[in-house]
């Protein structure tokens, strides 16, 4: 769910495709999840 600009997702509606809460549940859940390693990914480089 990243978008062009690293550490920076996007979900639902502005990703295109069906536009259905069930499918903006699910991708706010990944990004959600992708943003969690992203942040650990961070704080483990430092
Ligand atoms: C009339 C209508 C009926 C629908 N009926 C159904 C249905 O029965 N079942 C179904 O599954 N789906 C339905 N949908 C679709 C469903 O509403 C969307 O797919 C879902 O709400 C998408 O969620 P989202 O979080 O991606 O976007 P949104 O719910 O649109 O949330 C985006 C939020 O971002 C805010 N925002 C926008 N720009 C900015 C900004 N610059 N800064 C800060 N905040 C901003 C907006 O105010 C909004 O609160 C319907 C849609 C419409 C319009």
């Amino acid at each position: 769910m990243e978008t062009n600009i690293k550490g920076i997702y996007a979900c639902g509606d502005c990703t295109g495709g069906l536009l259905q809460i069930s499918k903006a549940v699910y991708e706010g859940t990944k990004a959600g999840i992708q943003a969690i390693g992203y942040i650990r990914g961070m704080k483990n480089n430092n």
